[in-house]
């Protein structure tokens, strides 16, 4: 059954509950106070009867009488006595039990049936005339009751049906406006699972309840999958493209190895064959180096002494820097947790770049401290810089800001986005900060 029709049908039911419950009070209030009116004015007329007892001679019960109230005398044998004349020919019905207890003294009340529908409320109390012993029966029709009563129940009854249908049709109504952003969530995830295009979004208007929040989160979703489904594609586009220029060149240098080469051109052949083969060998060790950083949570973290990593790496950068200075700047012994081997690339990248992209006799400075609980790994260079409009880009896969310079100083365009998903990976980040003609700075903060 759609939640519509169950919510629909839980509140009908539970409304017709509180009206039943509610009704049924009111109807056993009404009923209890009517009772007491009438056995307060049986009381009365019975007082009355008693007060005016003369032990010679009969009381004056028509005096009493009244339309609806009826009284009458009987003896211990169930002999009637004397009737009101309103009574006429009848006589007031015979509750044996009730005329028993009345017999034995006490004064009493019971509703007493007097044939077809009609109910009569009788009070007995003992009466003494002379030497017998009388039972006044005084009695009053409770029939104004009874269709009061009655009005009330066919008041409760339609009143729940009629809160039955109000709740189904409006209530209805109301459940099924405020689910049906549910409902396109569900046809906008059923098209997006029959075609793949993602596109498409629920575009929900309204109020930011509950169900405005799940629309909002849903598009969001959506949205974020059709990024990465976009720069998925783009990514493989990219790695394509990268892949195919070094593979054209070989191709070209092994035709013309097949040819009758001079002893120069093969050898230069066979140079541009290793350099396009050492470029592929490092554009496939990035990308399988990617999906291994992309792939998820670190797997076994170890403890990874940050000042060891800087030493070893600069070490390996020195012969490579030509005349640049490399200066170690301040170095605290900070330990974070991770995958040695990335941190090592992670420091590698960036200490690489700031050699490629300085020229001879430029600074690289390198420092590690700790700044507000975290560890600062800074490497800095006064080389060519980056214009304010590429930094936004240069840690995308492929991004580039001069493919030719990069390329020729063996760039792949892969460094920074594995520096970036690196200290991501790791909880932290990396942020650049660089001046064209001056130089870079780029920061890589980790947990300690
Ligand atoms: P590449 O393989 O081209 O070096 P990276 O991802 O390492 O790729 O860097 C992306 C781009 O950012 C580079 O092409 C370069 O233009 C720029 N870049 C990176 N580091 C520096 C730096 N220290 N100084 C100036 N430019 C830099």
């Amino acid at each position: 059954m759609p939640i519509r029709w169950r919510l629909t049908l839980w509140f009908a039911l539970i409304l017709c509950g509180i009206l039943g419950l509610s009704g049924t009070i009111l109807y056993l209030l009404v009923q209890r106070d009517l009772t007491n009116q009438i056995d307060d004015n049986l009381s009365l007329y019975s007082a009355q009867v008693h007060g005016t007892l003369n032990p010679s001679s009969l009381p004056p019960i028509n005096e009493f009488a009244s339309p609806g109230v009826y009284i009458q005398l009987i003896d211990r044998d169930g002999n009637v006595v004397v009737k009101s004349d309103n009574l006429g020919e009848q006589e007031l019905p015979v509750n044996p039990s009730l005329i028993a207890r009345g017999f034995a003294g006490s004064v009493d009340i019971q509703t007493v049936s007097a044939g077809h529908d009609a109910k009569l409320r009788v009070m007995v109390s003992l009466l003494y005339l002379q030497d017998q012993t009388l039972l006044l029966e005084v009695a009053q029709s409770t029939s104004y009751i009874d269709s009061t009563l009655i009005q009330i129940r066919w008041g409760i009854v339609v009143s729940v049906l009629v809160a039955l249908s109000l709740t189904t049709i409006l209530g209805g109504g109301v459940v099924r406006r405020a689910l049906l952003p549910v409902r396109r969530i569900t046809q906008t995830a059923e098209s997006i699972e029959t075609s793949p295009d993602l596109s498409q979004r629920v575009g929900y208007r309204g109020p930011m309840d509950e169900i405005g929040h799940l629309a909002a989160t849903f598009d969001d979703m959506i949205e974020r999958l059709d990024r990465a489904f976009k720069s998925q594609q783009e990514f493989v586009a990219d790695a394509s493209h990268e892949l195919r220029t070094p593979l054209t060149v070989i191709r070209g240098n092994l035709d013309l190895l097949k040819r009758n080469l001079s002893e120069a051109d093969r050898k230069e052949s066979l140079r541009a064959l290793e350099s396009e083969t050492a470029r592929m060998v490092k554009i496939v060790n990035d990308l399988l180096l990617l999906a291994e950083v992309d792939s998820g949570p670190l797997l076994e973290p170890e403890p990874v002494k940050l000042k060891e990593i800087l030493e070893e790496e600069s070490a390996r950068i020195r012969p490579l820097a030509g005349t640049r200075k490399i200066i170690i700047g301040r170095q605290e012994n900070l330990v974070t947790r991770g995958n040695p081997q990335q941190l090592k690339r992670l420091v590698g990248n960036l200490l690489d770049n700031a050699v490629k992209y300085t020229s001879e006799d430029n600074d690289i400075t390198l420092s590690l401290f700790r700044e507000d609980g975290w560890a600062c790994l800074k490497v800095s260079d006064t080389g060519i810089g980056i214009a304010p409009q590429h930094l936004p880009h240069i840690f995308d896969r492929f991004y580039r800001v001069n493919q030719i310079r990069s390329r020729i100083r063996g760039g792949v365009g892969l460094g920074l986005a594995l520096v970036r998903e690196i200290a991501g990976r790791h909880g932290g980040r990396v942020t650049v900060t660089s001046e064209p003609g001056k130089g870079s700075t780029f920061t890589v903060r980790l947990r300690i």
